[in-house]
């Protein structure tokens, strides 16, 4: 067997900038490769990196790409440094950000192997877990001895855990190391992507097999429909967790560079930006009027110097004596002045015949040094914080219009999902098609315009998957190319219990996804679907994707796609998209709703149109009437959600009109 490909990245601000100061980093390689653990191990990947998030994440995510093979590039990763208290200390927190099983006895290993020798160790903070390529992480102090005594322990371990990961059963390894043979039970993909289940002998615990899918909740289709569930096999689950489940999947995004411009708009920063010049650079003024030296020049009469009436007179020319400088708003001030008088404070005493210039101005005044003089560096100076990371360039230009103020012409920026669209139906009709004659009753598919509306006025790029029939075969083939073109696919329909409703299957059976929910605890929106699709199943030799692909199968009924749009998708494009946390989901305003709404046992989210109001200093929310999931009608003019509780949680039986409540916004007041 070929050795374990492993990874050592060192996490140090000061290694980062003098690379002989990184001595952890040789002397885990060395440990790894010498004896007894070179035959096992070879260290295929290092780096060294400063302590800096989007860096380290960046470094992991490159080294957990799967290969040609299907395997992730390194297998074993090991970070050092940066696991401590101080400010800089972010890799447990960025290696969090890949990890999509945590190892948590490998986490406890660590924290006891180090204590042995300190109780300092107590103050580590280590992170072990599995990514969603099969790379395994584990974080070790920075200091050698520590980072050393951490690796030894965790060698002599991993081999078990690193072949069920790459597919093994584990058996090899549990024989070489001594320990009993044990019965698990995954599956295994074909070379159609279906999976199929595998026994091996049962033993006193089982594993949950790496990469591999878990067993499918939903129904095998080729059995036909007298085979379906007749209770959903997904738990209901409530609104938090299922918040839980899709940000903690969401992943966080790359980062380009760009050139500056129009472009940009609705990216976000992802680094601090700074401005390298002093401005204005120049002393310049701020009003229209006559540059003076305003020591010698008292108010009186003065010949006026020009570009007209002196052409060849340049800024850093020496004043004419006794002469005052003509200039305009934001212009430089001329050599030798030091103040501006407002035209305003002037008057006209003599103008050339001949060119119409003025040849003379009375100065009413006499004024101060630096009197409407922008001073250099009063806007910004040198150094200074202009915008920082996480600032979205918004569409009201100010973020754009700063960048270049301060001359910047690349900038990074957090890459942008992609997202794929797809309606599903055998009902369903394009509105610009012609229908054949007995077509039966006619349903648009207004799904799918509608979050393509909804998606590109928050400025995604849509990938249209169009309609596809109720069939297991052209909903796979659909949502395959959705995965392979874009980072998330949306589907509308075909997440209930209808025979019909192939979202579930297609999912788990045919592309070894993982079902992460299929029912939420809300009204509208219960058979909300989310999931994932591991990059595997979707690779070819022409396209090899790196991450999972997000799906959001969400129920057909416009008003359901849209709320739960709101609620759960857009939360996740945000992080996506490189929102910072405390922004993830939209934001929310207290209303005074001014109809009764009735509650339900479930939380419930009513369409709402909120305005200011004339008569009162709230925000009004007024009901876009009826509430039913298939009335598209309540979507038109609304503009957020009340966020109505389950009636089991309230006393009351509703909110009565006057109460004030939450909205969620979810369009502009
Ligand atoms: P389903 O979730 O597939 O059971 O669909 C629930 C209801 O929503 C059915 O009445 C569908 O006809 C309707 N529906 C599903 N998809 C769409 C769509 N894209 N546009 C409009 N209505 C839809
Ligand atoms: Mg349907």
């Amino acid at each position: 067997m070929p050795p374990y490909r492993v990874g050592i990245l060192t996490v140090s601000d000061t290694a980062c900038k003098d690379t002989s100061a990184d001595k952890t980093g040789p002397s885990l390689k060395a440990l790894i490769e010498g004896e007894p653990y070179g035959a096992d191990f070879k260290v295929t990947q290092s780096a060294i990196v400063p302590d800096d998030h989007p860096e380290i994440i960046s470094t992991l995510g490159t080294w957990s790409a799967l290969t040609e093979e299907g395997q992730p590039l390194v297998q074993l990763c090991i970070t050092t440094g940066g696991t401590g208290f101080s400010p800089r200390d972010r890799t447990p927190e960025a290696v969090r950000t890949l990890i999509v099983r945590e190892a948590t006895g490998l986490q406890h290993l660590l924290l006891s192997v180090s204590l042995q020798k300190t109780p300092m160790a107590a103050l580590a903070r280590p992170v072990a877990g599995v990514t969603a390529d099969g790379m395994l992480i584990v974080t070790v102090p920075g200091s050698p001895k520590g980072a050393i005594e951490n690796t030894e322990a965790i060698l002599k371990i991993v081999p078990h855990a690193l072949d069920l990961l790459s597919g093994g059963s584990g058996k090899a390894v549990h024989k070489a190391m001594g320990m009993p043979e044990r019965q698990t039970e995954g599956h295994a993909v074909d070379k159609h992507g279906i999976t199929h289940r595998h026994h091996q002998h049962h033993g006193h615990h089982s594993h949950d097999h790496g990469h591999h899918a878990p067993t499918p909740r939903s129904m095998d289709v080729s059995k036909g429909v007298a085979a379906r569930h007749r209770k959903s096999p997904y738990p209901i689950i409530s609104l938090q967790e299922a918040f839980d489940q899709i940000l903690s999947n969401s992943p966080l995004p790359e980062i380009e560079e760009r050139r500056v411009d129009a472009s940009l708009t609705v990216c976000i920063l992802a680094e601090d930006v700074f401005s390298e010049l002093d401005l204005p650079s120049t002393r310049t003024t701020n009003v229209d009027g006559y540059a003076v030296a305003s020591k010698s020049t008292l108010a009186g009469f003065y010949p006026v110097l020009s570009s007209k009436n002196y052409p060849g007179h340049i800024l850093t020319d020496p004043m004419l004596e006794a002469h005052i400088y003509r200039i305009n708003t934001g212009a430089p001030l001329p050599l030798g002045t030091d103040a501006v008088v407002m035209v305003e404070d002037t008057e006209l005493v003599e103008a050339d015949e001949v060119t119409k210039d003025e040849k003379v101005v009375k100065l009413l005044v006499q004024v101060p040094p630096n009197e409407n003089v922008r001073v250099p560096g009063t806007d910004v100076k040198k150094g200074d914080l202009v915008l920082e990371s996480g600032t979205r360039i918004s569409e009201s230009g100010g973020e754009l219009g700063s960048l270049i103020f301060v001359g910047r012409k690349k900038v990074r920026v957090y890459k942008r999902p992609r997202v794929a669209i797809l309606s599903t139906g055998n009902e369903l009709s394009e509105l610009h098609e012609q229908r054949g004659g007995d077509d039966g009753p006619v349903i648009y598919d207004s799904n799918r315009p509608s979050l393509q509306a909804a998606l590109q006025s928050h400025g995604f790029q849509v990938i249209d998957l169009g309609i596809v029939t109720d069939d297991e075969l052209s909903t796979t083939a659909a949502l395959r190319r959705g995965c392979q073109e874009a980072d998330m696919v949306i589907t509308t329909g075909g997440t209930s219990m209808g025979e019909g409703d192939m979202l579930k299957p297609a999912i788990e059976r045919r592309l070894s996804g993982t079902v992460h929910f299929g029912r939420v605890a809300m009204k509208p929106g219960k058979p909300t679907t989310f999931a994932t699709i591991p990059p595997r199943a979707v690779s070819t030799t022409s396209i090899a994707k790196k991450r999972s692909t997000l799906v959001f199968a969400l129920p057909g009924n416009p008003a359901s796609a849209l709320v739960t749009f709101h609620l759960f998708v857009l939360p996740s494009l945000r992080k996506m998209s490189g929102f910072p946390e405390p922004r993830y989901h939209l934001p929310k305003v207290r209303v005074k709703v001014l109809s009764d709404m009735k509650l339900d046992p479930r939380p419930e989210f009513h369409r709402v149109c909120v305005e200011p109001s004339s008569d009162e200093p709230y925000l009004v929310a007024r009901s876009t009437g009826g509430q039913r999931s298939s009335r598209t009608l309540s979507l038109a003019n609304a503009n957020a959600l009340i966020c109505l509780p389950s009636s089991k949680d309230k006393d009351a039986k509703d909110v009565k009109a006057g109460e004030m409540a939450d909205a969620i916004l979810i369009g502009s007041l």
